[in-house]
């Protein structure tokens, strides 16, 4: 069965997220930790919380991701907003144990004018102040579209921030297939040998979840605006060539296609049955 779901709003709590995620045939889905500013995150209701590992299991759920803001820079030139992002990423990760055996995600950063070496030492130091050897979450570093100064464009940059990690077992890689392609990694027209580079370069093992967008931009733009599947540049025939590749279909598929909840469900029921067809399944 196809693991799949979206990203979700985490305004009204974690069952409610369970219950969406139901209502639109998602067998897992993504949500913020706390709103993409970065700001403290609400008090957690632990009924809530159970009320939703009830959903999750009673369902079968493949493996939730909590994104964090997407404006945390680990490896910022200011002191301070590198403290901001330990801190946030510490607390988060505590949090997240009330979800155990869970993905935490987040963008590596941008190094702004310290250079790729500077940026990703510092990314390093920040997850070996934050990971625990006790903690069940896996720690996702995404691949990035390499606007600006990001760090995480290729996979050579992702690998040298694992190589500094000292928990190396508590890290593993999302690939978001609009940042990839807009990084210029052909996903489109040779997604073999794509993964078979990051297999050489990073391991397959290492990859745990795949962001599933179309682009809004041909390949290398270095953009990074995601467009709803089959409205972008990668298009639905590459996107569930994606699904249903036999190194990537046991992944959890996370969808952040810009829509509502109608708009994601037209999105699954499509790469479900498009993946049942693949497979037989009918
Ligand atoms: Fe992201
Ligand atoms: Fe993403
Ligand atoms: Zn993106």
């Amino acid at each position: 069965m196809l693991n799949i779901g979206c990203h979700l709003s985490a305004a009204k709590g974690f069952e409610s997220m369970g219950k969406n995620a139901l209502s639109i045939d998602a067998n897992t889905f993504q949500f913020f930790t706390r709103n993409p500013r970065g700001a403290k995150a609400k008090q957690i209701d632990q009924k809530d919380v159970q009320r939703l590992l009830d959903i999750i299991h009673q369902h079968h759920f493949a493996p939730l991701t909590a994104h964090a803001p997407y404006t945390l820079n680990p490896c910022s030139a200011d002191p301070a907003i590198r403290e901001f992002a330990l801190e946030v990423m510490k607390e988060d990760l505590q949090k997240m144990e009330l979800l155990p055996h869970n993905y935490y995600n987040f963008h590596p950063g941008s190094h702004v004018k310290q250079g790729t070496k500077k940026g990703i030492a510092l990314i390093a130091d920040t997850l070996n102040q934050v990971l625990k050897p006790e903690q069940t979450t896996t720690v996702l570093l995404e691949t990035m579209a390499g606007k600006g100064t990001e760090i995480g464009r290729c996979f050579e940059e992702l690998r040298a921030i694992l190589d500094k990690v000292e928990l190396c077992d508590k890290m593993g890689i999302c690939m978001d297939t609009c940042h990839v392609h807009d990084g210029g990694y052909d996903i489109v027209n040779n997604l073999d040998h794509v993964l078979n580079e990051f297999d050489a370069v990073i391991g397959l093992d290492k990859l745990k979840a795949i962001h599933l967008n179309d682009s809004k931009n041909p390949i290398n733009s270095h953009k990074d605006r995601h467009a709803v599947i089959g409205g972008g540049y990668i298009g639905t025939k590459a996107i569930v060539k994606i699904i249903t590749h036999p190194k990537l279909c046991h992944l959890p598929f996370y969808l952040e296609t810009p829509n509502e909840l109608e708009g994601y469900q037209k999105e699954i029921q499509l790469l479900r049955e498009q993946y049942d067809a693949v497979f037989s399944l009918h």
